[in-house]
């Protein structure tokens, strides 16, 4: 069935980074498969860049997040959450 573009149906998965606990250790972005994790050029409390989730610039595309947790799975500080659909 065809989607609406104006849909936020097209997202398969995203994730929440708290960037306050991340360390910016960087295991989440080597782990991604989707490439949808970088780096922030900004200073968290602790002192990190932290880990960001790269939306994609056009708010229509669909979303390449699948929602496979790699990166959760991955982190030592329990600092990301997935959500699907
Ligand atoms: S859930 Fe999977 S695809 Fe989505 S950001 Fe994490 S590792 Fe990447
Ligand atoms: S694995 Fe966790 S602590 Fe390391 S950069 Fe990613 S979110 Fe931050």
């Amino acid at each position: 069935m065809a989607r609406s573009r104006n849909s936020t149906s097209t997202r398969r998965g995203h994730i929440l980074i708290q960037q306050d606990i991340c360390k910016g250790c960087g295991l989440c972005i080597s782990v991604c498969p989707q490439q949808v994790i970088g780096f922030s050029d900004t200073l968290n409390e602790k002192g990190y860049y932290p880990a960001e989730f790269i939306d994609p610039v056009d708010a229509d595309a669909p979303n390449p997040c699948t929602g496979c947790a790699f990166c959760a799975i991955i982190c030592p500080d329990v600092a990301i959450e997935v959500y699907r659909g």
